[in-house]
């Protein structure tokens, strides 16, 4: 169906015809006649299917009748993470050219009193994180009894990240009678439960099957051993020899093993740059900036600093750890091959993760094939060594270790989802209470070329700092003055 059938305003249809869309996707064809049909929604769609303009250009639709009040916002709409939120609004900016609407963001990291204003000032468009929105509705600065539609999006990711009570506490403040429009990747029970709680007799709007990955993403797993500096030899390596490499986001579980594999890519000289919720609002934004606009070739991140961002066209995903909970892998995968593009996923995998590489291949239904790596690996790894994978390290005396008896009790290996959710937790969640306070950055990405120290102590992976790079690859090194 063409958007002009879809019951869209003209001012909307406008500018998706300024935006270039010549026809709907699938989930905006099947989703925008129900919303503006007031209908709840039940959306299952990934991010990249175009799920977020499905809502974004109904509501346009209806919120060119009536006007905002003060401090009671007419619409509202839940992101789990600040740049979720933030690519969000720029979806009304973009879309909404054409309109006069008073959108604000609600998020951690930055000024409360700012925000504060411009709810006074009445608001059509409210998008949130749970933290901060319940921060101003505990002051008193926001009411949420004039909400007439509730957008709850990424519904799986708040289960992950433990927003649920959150959303559950604001559900209770917005009224009954309202509109909501429920989105999710995945519906494991526990979302099926909170969706028949939230929704009333809504309208299921299916993309793809939950959990399916894109057909055009070329996925492997490359065998490593275990030590954290066996692991960076390989990502190196993989880096080193991919081909057609543009750009890519290298997923990491916990966000200090963000910080450590950005310092060591640095290190070795690589373009990189780092994501995660230890570093401030503006320090994240100009990190996403900077790699959206291909100044820098490689971004390190977690699960959590990454998700749902809309980067068009990263030519690799590499997973420097396998993803506790398969459906992360999904999600870090769906960063590549979007928008009809060709992609690129590597799995880094030790013999310790082959249950979770089980419980993957379990639930995108098909085997990921294995790669060669040019590195020394784990002798106790499971799968067979294939002749050619292993060669001599590059330095007398390194040599790869069986892993076992040097990992203590609290490794990487052995943290269970206890922690990872706690990691995953990170910055949106501490918005309670922190109100105007950033927390600050324990990583400096936007530094510019640090010069080698001149005696550094040797770590055990920096043997090949000299290693020609191409030249995109190289971070960007400051002119002397
Ligand atoms: P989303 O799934 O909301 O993250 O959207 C993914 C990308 O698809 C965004 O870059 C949108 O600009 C783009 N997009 C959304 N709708 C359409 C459409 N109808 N045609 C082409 N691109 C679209």
């Amino acid at each position: 169906m063409p958007f002009s059938h879809l019951g869209l305003s003209d001012k909307v249809l406008a500018a998706v015809a300024a935006a270039g869309y010549t026809s709907p996707t699938p989930i905006q064809d099947q989703a925008i006649p129900q919303v503006l049909a007031r209908r709840d929604v039940l959306g299952i769609a990934q991010t990249g299917t175009g799920k977020t303009a499905a809502f974004v250009l109904p509501m346009l639709t209806m919120l060119e009748k009536g006007r905002a009040r003060a401090r009671m916002p007419r619409t509202l709409i839940l992101e789990p993470t600040r740049e979720l939120a933030a690519q969000v609004q720029e979806s009304f900016s973009k879309y909404g050219v054409n309109h006069r609407l008073n959108v604000a963001l609600l998020i951690g990291g930055v000024s409360f009193d700012n925000q504060d204003t411009k709810l006074t000032r009445g608001v059509d468009v409210l998008i949130a994180t749970p933290g901060r929105l319940l921060d101003h509705s505990e002051r008193g600065g926001l009411l949420l009894t004039g909400v007439e539609l509730l957008v709850i999006d990424e519904a799986d990711r708040m289960l992950d990240m433990g927003f649920i009570p959150d959303i559950e506490r604001i559900c209770k403040l917005v009224p009954f009678t309202r509109q909501t429009l429920f989105f999710t990747a995945t519906m494991p029970p526990e979302i099926q439960r909170i969706a028949s709680q939230f929704l009333h007799n809504p309208v299921r709007v299916e993309v793809s099957r939950p959990a399916t990955t894109v057909a055009a993403t070329a996925q492997s797993l490359v065998k490593s051993g275990r030590e954290p500096h066996q692991k960076r030899e390989v990502l190196r390596e993989l880096i080193r020899s991919a081909e057609g490499l543009k750009n890519a986001i290298i997923f990491c579980n916990r966000k200090r093993d963000v910080a450590t594999l950005y310092h060591s890519l640095q290190r070795h000289r690589f373009s990189v740059i780092a994501l995660h919720g230890d570093m401030d609002q503006s320090a994240r934004t100009a990190a996403l900036d900077q790699f959206r606009k291909g100044e820098i070739s490689l971004l390190v991140a977690s699960d959590v600093a990454a998700r749902g961002l809309d980067i068009p066209d990263v030519s690799h995903v590499f997973n420097f750890d396998v993803p506790h909970h398969p459906d992360d892998y999904v999600h870090r995968i769906g960063r590549t091959g979007r928008a009809g593009r060709s992609g690129t996923a590597i799995t880094i995998v030790t013999a310790a993760d082959h249950k979770a590489v089980a419980a993957i291949e379990k639930l995108i239904g098909q085997p990921i094939t294995w790669r060669q790596s040019e590195v020394p690996h784990d002798i106790d790894a499971e799968e067979p060594v294939r002749a050619g994978a292993l060669r001599s390290p590059s330095r007398g005396g390194k040599s790869s270790r069986g892993g076992k008896s040097s990992r203590g009790p609290h490794s990487h290996d052995q943290r269970g989802h206890g922690q990872r959710d706690h990691d995953q937790r990170d910055h949106d969640q501490r918005d309670h209470g922190q109100r105007e306070k950033a927390p600050a950055p324990n990583v400096t990405p936007l530094q510019g070329a640090r010069r080698r120290p001149p005696a550094p102590p040797r770590e055990p992976d920096r043997d090949d700092v000299q290693t020609h790079l191409p030249a995109f690859l190289l971070r960007p090194i400051r002119a002397k003055a």
